[in-house]
């Protein structure tokens, strides 16, 4: 187990392309780190330099104690899961989970002609590797519940069998550190969920530090210890779960996490009557007193509100000051909670999600209580910085 420290690592692809820029990242020993941004903002070419299978145009990668910039992928002690699984098919489960463990023997029992003796020695130390082969198979097996699969081929596998199988042969080579490459998303979403949950169990078990790639924030949040947020090959928030969440650095992220996601609204910081208000054309809603002090330099100035869906209450009993006045134009039924999607004249569309079954109606008008303690404020644009958080 080790330690992952990237350095100032950029990635230049032929063309002209900075697919990373200048990206530096501490993952501990034993963590669970997730990777997660929009297509093309450089997650994979992250890990996959790590793994080593593409050269570091600047900066250094350390794994463990060694820096591993010069050193070739099946000497990095690392062992990645992709999303294609990539089992040999013609080999059993087995055999695809001993193969790495086979190949990496450094006796074989009668690999040379030096005589009995010396092959008999030999001999020996090869079964003995070939019975910690074995156990570390079984037990990995045991981990993943696939004990009764170990004689089948891929072919005849569902496909989170072959993503158990697959994840098995990463764990058996018991490796410093896991890397993980979009492993489910060839799943379809229950068995996702499900084996989102085993992975978590498992990482738990074998205390591997994790590297994990994901465009999907949802398994981000769920999985990682701590989420790194990443978009044009930079990483714009590095945080826990929650915090990347609740206290997102700028708009991207607040846009990126969170299902449905974040309300933003343009307008202005005015002063009136002694407080200071967030206006658009239709809305004026008080800024509160924990968030004036932060929002006093922006009078006059354009920001950019953010409203988590759950931060819109229906019950208007708050004060006047923080109402919204809207119309509703859609209505999603969830079971357990209900997203309701209103229009207001500056904006086509807010979503409000409240628990259990509302009566509302589609058409109808609807007065929106916000929160105005927990909603955030942005510079403008589209990574404009979180100005709640202060510098
Ligand atoms: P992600 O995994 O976040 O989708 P990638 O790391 O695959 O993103 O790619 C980051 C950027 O690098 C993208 O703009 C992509 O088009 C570019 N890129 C990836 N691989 C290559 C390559 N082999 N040659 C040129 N450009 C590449």
């Amino acid at each position: 187990m080790a330690e992952v420290v990237l350095t100032d690592v950029t990635k230049m692809y032929p063309g002209d392309v900075k697919a990373v820029d200048c990206v530096s990242l501490e993952i501990n020993d034993r963590e669970f780190v997730v990777l997660v941004g929009p297509s093309g903002c450089g997650k994979s070419t992250t890990l996959r330099m790590v793994a080593g299978l593409e050269d570091i145009t600047d900066g250094t990668i350390r794994i463990g104690e060694r820096v591993v910039n010069g050193i070739a992928p099946k000497d990095r002690d690392i062992a990645m899961v992709f999303q294609n699984y990539a089992l040999y098919p013609h080999m059993t489960v087995y055999k695809n989970m001993a193969f790495g463990l086979l190949l990496r023997r450094q006796h074989g029992a009668w690999d040379n002609t030096l005589g009995f003796v010396v092959a008999h020695g030999k001999w020996k130390r090869a079964r003995e590797e070939r019975r910690e082969i074995d156990a570390r198979v079984q037990e990995a097996a045991a981990i993943l519940g696939i004990q009764d699969l170990l004689h089948r081929r891929p072919r005849a596998l569902s496909g989170g069998q072959r993503q158990r199988v697959a994840v098995g042969r990463a764990i058996v080579r018991k490796p410093k550190a896991f890397l993980f490459d979009e492993p489910l998303s060839n799943l379809d979403a229950k068995l996702r969920i499900g084996m989102r949950a085993e992975l978590k169990r498992l990482h738990r078990q074998v205390q591997t530090t994790t590297i994990y790639v994901t465009h999907d924030q949802e398994e981000a949040m769920t999985l990682g210890d701590r989420v790194v947020v990443m978009k044009d090959g930079i990483i714009h928030q590095c945080a826990t779960p929650y915090d990347v969440y609740e206290r997102p650095t700028n708009r991207f992220v607040a846009g990126f996490v969170g299902t449905p996601p974040m309300n933003f609204l343009g307008g202005r910081v005015v002063r009136e009557s002694g407080g200071l208000f967030f206006a658009d054309g239709s809305n004026r809603l008080a800024i509160s007193t924990r968030h004036e002090p932060l929002l006093k330099p922006f009078e006059g100035r354009d920001v950019t509100l953010g409203i988590r869906p759950e931060m819109l209450h229906l019950q208007t009993d708050g004060s006047e000051n923080c109402r919204m006045s809207s119309q509703i134009t859609v209505v999603e039924p969830l079971g357990d909670r209900t997203d309701i999607y209103v229009s207001t004249p500056d904006h086509p569309q807010i979503i409000c999600r409240v628990e259990g079954r509302p009566r509302v109606e589609e058409g109808a008008a609807l007065a929106l209580q916000v929160d105005m303690d927990r909603v955030h404020f942005f510079e403008p644009g589209e990574d404009g910085r979180n100005i709640t958080l202060g510098d």
